[in-house]
């Protein structure tokens, strides 16, 4: 069977959802057959969303109403295609799946975790809001998704991410209760993904409802251990089954007793969470949110945010192990900061790994023996006599810090040989940023009229 050819809708999971609705049934069974409603989440890390729509350059709908930074798209656009998507400008993503982090609402300098993090939707989001201060771990358990994500973060530019590809138990076990806040994006039986993605379709039954809500159980445990006293845990899916969502949160504090659930805001549309309708879930529960497709713009989900009861457990002790640059690359790495880059990195933040340097968040803890994929923005590597800028450095400069800069416009001829891997003439000399209108995409080296191009391979469209 073709990838997305359509497969009809499981008759059981409308059974199931005509018992739950009720009246509303009827409007839900027919969004279902509606086209799926994409959002743009313009990088705040970047520039405003106000500058982001003076660009006049898609069909931008309305504002996101739980999302300012987000806006809804109409008509034919194909963003992921456009430089500004190389240039880590907005990410593309269902509006109900924006609700989590912003729900969340992580501040400036927090500690944070996002627990199941592939693709990387949210935490792009939640960097964002943390204006790239304080410390982000965004994990993946698959070692397959890992990579997606961390190429995603590295886009998005934000020096206070780093990635993992570790198990949430390790994570506990590594950690213990070390975070401001925890979000636990789950996987799911993906109801709320039944109109742009048939396979969801395809493969539900109730014994993947059943299946799903173990494995969620399962996480949410881990996790709960993740988070400081006084401390939040977010808790989301793309599902309607109350066995994964309330029945799942209703577990965990029953289990632990230490948990308790905070009212979320109620946006025009939103139902609240229903205690009703699962096995035998608390009325607080009525504090979470659902988000239907008939209801609001977006193809559903489920958030609870809960809080972690004050208490004294002791932050275990960390002994920090920052591997410094040598005597032997000290003067090549002062030579590019003379030459190349014009840019103040703190200098407890640098960890040297093999031949790579690497600009970390702020007050990290000792992540040895954590697998780490992405330990912070790739700067540079440490050649035998010179060193070389890395991509991810290119994404996460501000306009001004880098000392030679060859602009190119979005619709020229010579940005798309660029992103296509070719030369350019030019006369720069030296590394030189390559920016699109403004905007940090690429490396290249100016020798003799000719931009050698560094733009990687793995990055073009
Ligand atoms: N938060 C992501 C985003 O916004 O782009 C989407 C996450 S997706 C709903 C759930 C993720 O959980 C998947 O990437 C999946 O690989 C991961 N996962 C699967 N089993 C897991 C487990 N046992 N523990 C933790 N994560 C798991």
């Amino acid at each position: 069977m073709p990838a997305n050819s359509p497969v009809p809708i499981p008759p059981l999971f409308l059974e199931r959802m005509k018992n739950f609705l009720g009246d509303e049934f009827p409007v839900f069974a027919e969004s279902l057959n509606g086209i799926p409603k994409s959002g743009l989440r313009v990088n705040t890390l970047k520039l405003t969303p106000e500058q982001f729509k003076a660009l006049s350059l898609f069909s931008l709908g309305e504002n996101v109403p739980w999302c300012p930074s987000a806006f809804t798209l109409d008509g034919e656009d194909r963003p992921g295609l456009h430089p500004y998507h190389l240039a880590g400008l907005y990410y593309m993503q269902d509006p109900s799946a924006m609700s989590p982090a912003e729900l969340l609402a992580p501040q400036p300098g927090e500690r944070v975790l996002d627990l199941a993090a592939a693709p990387g939707g949210k935490t792009t989001h939640l960097a964002a809001l943390m204006k790239g201060e304080g410390l982000l771990v965004a994990n993946e358990i698959k070692n397959k998704r890992v990579g997606h994500l961390a190429q995603n973060v590295e886009r998005w530019g934000a020096g206070n991410v780093v990635v993992t590809n570790e198990s949430p138990e390790r994570l506990a076990d590594h950690f213990g209760a070390y975070f401001d806040r925890v979000l636990v994006d789950a996987p799911c039986s993906g109801e709320g993904m039944f109109r742009k993605d048939m396979g969801a379709r395809a493969d539900w039954s109730t014994e993947m409802v059943a299946g799903c809500a173990t494995r969620q159980g399962n996480i949410l445990r881990v996790a709960a251990k993740l988070v400081r006293p006084g401390g939040y845990l977010l808790y989301s899916t793309c599902t309607f089954a109350p066995e994964e969502d309330e029945n799942v949160v209703a577990r965990l504090m029953e289990e632990s007793g230490d948990f308790e659930v905070l009212p979320l805001p109620q946006f025009p549309g939103f139902m609240p969470g229903r205690p009703d309708w699962a096995e035998s879930a608390p009325q607080g529960l009525s504090g979470a949110v659902r988000l239907f497709p008939h209801r609001v713009i977006g193809e559903g989900h489920f958030v609870c945010l809960l809080q972690r009861k004050a208490g004294d457990e002791k932050e275990r002790a960390w002994d920090a192990s920052p591997v410094r640059i040598s005597k032997q690359f000290w003067p090549l790495w002062q030579a590019f900061l003379q030459e190349v880059v014009n840019v103040n990195l703190t200098g407890e933040r640098l960890r040297v790994v093999g031949e790579r340097l690497y600009y970390q968040p702020e007050n990290i803890p000792n992540l040895n023996g954590v697998h780490l994929i992405h330990p912070g923005i790739w700067i540079g590597t440490f050649k035998k006599e010179r060193f070389e800028p890395a991509h991810p450095l290119a994404l996460f400069l501000k306009p001004g810090e880098a000392r030679s800069v060859l602009n190119l416009a979005a619709d020229s001829r010579e940005l798309a040989a660029y992103l296509r891997g070719e030369s350019i003439p030019t006369e720069v000399t030296g590394w030189t940023l390559v920016t699109v209108d403004g905007f940090g995409i690429g490396w290249g080296k100016g020798v003799q009229g000719i931009l050698k191009n560094h733009f990687p391979r793995g990055w073009m469209v």
